[in-house]
């Protein structure tokens, strides 16, 4: 499922034919022109040469057997085809630039984690009885980080533009940094001899599927919290990129309405994710997932680089918005918002305190354990109806020409119904006969009266 946004590309350039995917391309492909402009120009002309005059042969040997190419040799399309191709690979290879990025972002934010201050918030009890404790200091590590890199830009020490110019290149180095890391993962995972609840190896044997999965829930490393902290990198990483998008457009001067809207509202989102960090402590992925391929990749490729797709396709095309249009965008992330946080902060407050009154009043309790008011009465994950809500909210400023900003809300939409599958099962299995009365009570998953 996670195969990313270069497979899609591939499959496109196979296919050929959807002008949105190609559209996608193609501003990679301009935005890798722009970066090794000077050397694909040469490199461009020279393969031109090489395709023109190997796709001349090609075309005389077939017309010479009177086959498929008879008719003219290889089509302009196709030959600028292969020239894409081969150069979307090229800006692919991480250069030693973007391996310094990414290895001083990785430093920073395990330096500042351990030593800037912080609430230090248990999380949940593991089968042994053990809690493991969270410094949740992601807020300030991420202004401070903010604040170095305004200073470094406006010293002309970093380029604000970077990441927007060097994206394809990032993307691959993190994408081969996940590997790796997930392989000595796996080999540390099986060399654990601890019994407690968040190192002990869990391996099945079949290596794909332990590396994939992981074997331990919670490892650490130099006494940092991986899973934790890739999750802070990656969500810190997709704003990094939006903001180096929004430089890159001030700079060209394309920026507008739109671009404004997206901007504003992912930075919400992600600076309210960092606000309400120990939440992310009673998440799923904390308390139920071991760190394995699947979840590094998520949270350190999957969630920067393609939760900003809009950004990065706002860049190359310009949307007019209606004010009607914009007032109803507003309204949907407002909502999308009221749930997605009222929810989740209702679930929160009552694994606290069971008494907490849910709008003012004492809650609905079943089996002294599920929350059946509020938002938790309304639907049995109403938290992921706000996130879907604001995942809307992030694409409806690029307008509906095309659904290729419209990655990130379709992929939510999917990864959540399956998700609430798998969640309902462990309730189903953990809660018993509490979970069947609250499924009675509350009889719809999502969105009430339609899923
Ligand atoms: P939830 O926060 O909904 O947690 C589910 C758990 O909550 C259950 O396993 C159960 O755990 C407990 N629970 C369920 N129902 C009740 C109830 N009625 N009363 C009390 N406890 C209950 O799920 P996630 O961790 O999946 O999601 C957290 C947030 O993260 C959501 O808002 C989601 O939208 C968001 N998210 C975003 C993603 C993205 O890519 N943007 C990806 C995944 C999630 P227990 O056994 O502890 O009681």
């Amino acid at each position: 499922m996670q195969s990313g946004v270069v497979a899609f590309i591939f499959i496109v350039k196979i296919k050929g034919k959807t002008d949105w995917f190609c559209s996608l391309e193609l501003s990679l492909f301009k935005h890798c022109q722009t970066v090794r402009a000077a050397t694909n120009k040469q490199e461009l002309s020279r393969a031109e040469e090489v395709r023109e005059s190997s796709s001349l042969k090609k075309g005389n040997q077939a017309r010479e057997k009177g086959g498929i190419f008879g008719q003219g040799g290889r089509s302009k399309r196709d030959l600028l085809m292969d020239l894409d191709l081969g150069s979307l690979l090229h800006s692919l290879i991480p250069s030693w630039n973007s391996v310094a990025v990414l290895g001083v972002y990785f430093g920073y934010l395990a330096i500042a984690g351990s030593i800037l201050p912080g609430k230090v918030v248990s999380g949940a009890t593991l089968q042994d009885g053990s809690r493991l404790h969270y410094r949740c200091n992601g807020l300030l590590s991420l202004l401070l980080l903010v604040g170095l890199l305004g200073v470094g830009a406006q010293m002309e020490i970093v380029s604000a533009t970077v990441i927007s110019e060097r994206g394809l290149e990032l993307l691959s180095a993190t994408f081969i940094f996940s590997v790796a890391v997930t392989m000595m993962l796996y080999v540390a995972g099986r060399m654990s001899k601890d019994k407690g609840s968040s190192l002990r190896p869990h391996v099945t044997g079949n290596l794909i599927e332990d590396w994939w999965f992981g074997i331990q829930l919670n490892p650490q490393f130099l006494s940092i919290d991986l899973k934790f902290f890739f999750v802070r990198a990656g969500m810190m990483g997709w704003l990094f990129i939006n903001l180096s998008v929004l430089a890159k457009s001030i700079q060209d001067g394309t920026l507008n309405q739109s671009m404004i809207l997206y901007q504003s509202f992912c930075t919400l989102y992600i600076m309210d994710y960092f606000f309400y960090e120990e939440y992310m402590t009673s998440t799923w992925d904390i308390i139920a997932e071991r760190l394995g391929f699947m979840l590094v990749f998520g949270d350190l490729v999957w969630i920067p680089f393609t939760f900003s797709i809009q950004g990065w396709w706002l860049l190359r095309n310009n949307v007019e918005l209606t004010t009607a249009a914009v007032i109803a965008n507003c309204f949907v992330f407002l909502m999308g918002y009221m749930v997605f946080r009222g929810a989740n902060k209702q679930k929160h407050d009552f694994k606290k305190d069971p008494k907490a009154p849910i709008w003012g009043k004492a809650p609905r309790v079943i089996g002294g354990k599920l929350l059946a008011s509020g938002y938790w009465g309304i639907a049995r994950h109403c938290n992921y109806l706000g996130d879907l809500m604001l995942a809307l909210s992030f694409s409806l400023p690029c307008g509906i020409s095309s659904p290729v900003p419209y990655f990130y809300p379709i992929y939510l939409l999917i990864l959540l119904i399956w998700r609430e599958r798998r969640d309902e099962a462990r309730c189903a299995e953990k809660y018993r006969e509490v979970w069947a009365e609250y499924r009675r009570l509350v009889p719809w998953r999502i969105l009430p009266y339609m899923y």
